[in-house]
């Protein structure tokens, strides 16, 4: 079983894509979002207990020898991993031996300000940062930051960000009802998004288990926010989830925990990712109770029993 990689995963806008966890032990991140899906954890400056990017680049090298190419090789960590100080030595590695497959970063743009972090982002094929607000104090409630993380500089960091940047900037932001929804609120992320100019907008509500006891917004309202942006002459993905195609991936019984654990699925992402005998795999698991079912905003899913 592999201790960094996990899935593949079907993920929404990126196809396959295997996921690389920079911190397998323990959730280390500098936020405590309240819709977090990695659960509730009180926010940190450092990735807890570092490894070599060698130890990473041989599982990468091992999975790609084995299986079809993914789409996508998607760096993120159990929390914030641009707080992995090896990361610029990392994307190197990973881009001498990646071939077609693309790289992609998920960071929470807490860092995105400090000049060494924006030049290792270069690296990557496409770079997700997310922001779900630019007041202050709305930022602080739905992210929930270490001390010290302010919004304007991130947003300052993400403008110098797309000047060095030619490849592909998506924005993520997260909806979350009665926090992060006020329309005067909206309107002002919209301008700030503007000034930014990533390449797209995806624009979503949580869909996966959330940290705290938060809730979604519907889709007409997740329509007239997109609206505001739209009008703002951005370029808006309203984040849907698709039933697709892929290729069949065969899991082992540690391997499914793992990858439930880090993420939790949908019965559609495992009808469409796995073969048949992983599937008997994952029915197996949820007789003896090692995983279950829960229905979060209408979609069924499966997790990892903790
Ligand atoms: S959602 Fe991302 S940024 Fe927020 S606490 Fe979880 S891992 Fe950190």
């Amino acid at each position: 079983m592999y201790k960094y990689l996990f899935g593949p995963v079907y993920s929404r806008r990126f196809g396959i894509s295997l996921g690389v966890d920079l911190s397998p032990e323990k959730k280390s991140c500098n936020f405590d979002c309240l819709y977090c899906e990695l659960g509730k954890a009180k926010p940190v400056s450092n990735i807890y207990k570092e490894h070599q990017p060698e130890e990473i680049i041989n599982e990468i090298k091992d999975f790609l020898s084995k299986n079809k190419n993914p789409d996508y090789i998607t760096i993120t960590a159990n929390g914030e991993p641009t707080l992995y100080s090896k990361l610029d030595k990392l994307i190197e590695e990973i881009n001498n031996i990646k071939g077609n497959t693309k790289t992609l970063i998920l960071s929470n743009s807490s860092t995105i300000y400090k000049k060494d972090i924006q030049k290792t982002l270069t690296k990557f094929d496409t770079v997700k940062l997310s922001l779900d607000a630019v007041s202050e104090n709305i930022f602080r409630k739905i992210d929930k930051p270490l001390k010290g993380i302010s919004i304007s500089n991130i947003i300052q960091g993400m403008k110098e960000f797309r000047k060095i940047f030619k490849n592909e900037l998506i924005i993520e932001v997260l909806i979350v009802k009665f926090v992060n929804d006020d329309l005067e609120e909206i309107k002002k992320l919209a301008k700030v998004l503007r000034e930014i100019n990533p390449d797209r907008i995806d624009l979503g509500t949580i869909d996966r288990p959330p940290a705290y006891r938060v809730f979604p917004v519907n889709n007409e309202e997740l329509d007239e926010l997109a609206e505001i942006f739209e009008n703002k002459g951005l370029n808006v993905n309203v984040v849907e989830r698709k039933g697709i195609y892929a290729p069949e991936f065969e899991l082992t019984e540690l391997e499914i925990i793992n990858t439930l654990k880090k993420r939790p699925l949908t019965t559609e992402d495992i009808e469409n990712i796995f073969t048949f005998e992983t599937k008997r795999k994952i029915e197996r698991l949820e007789k003896e109770g090692k995983i279950k079912r829960k229905i979060i905003n209408g979609k069924e899913f499966l997790c990892a029993i903790s």
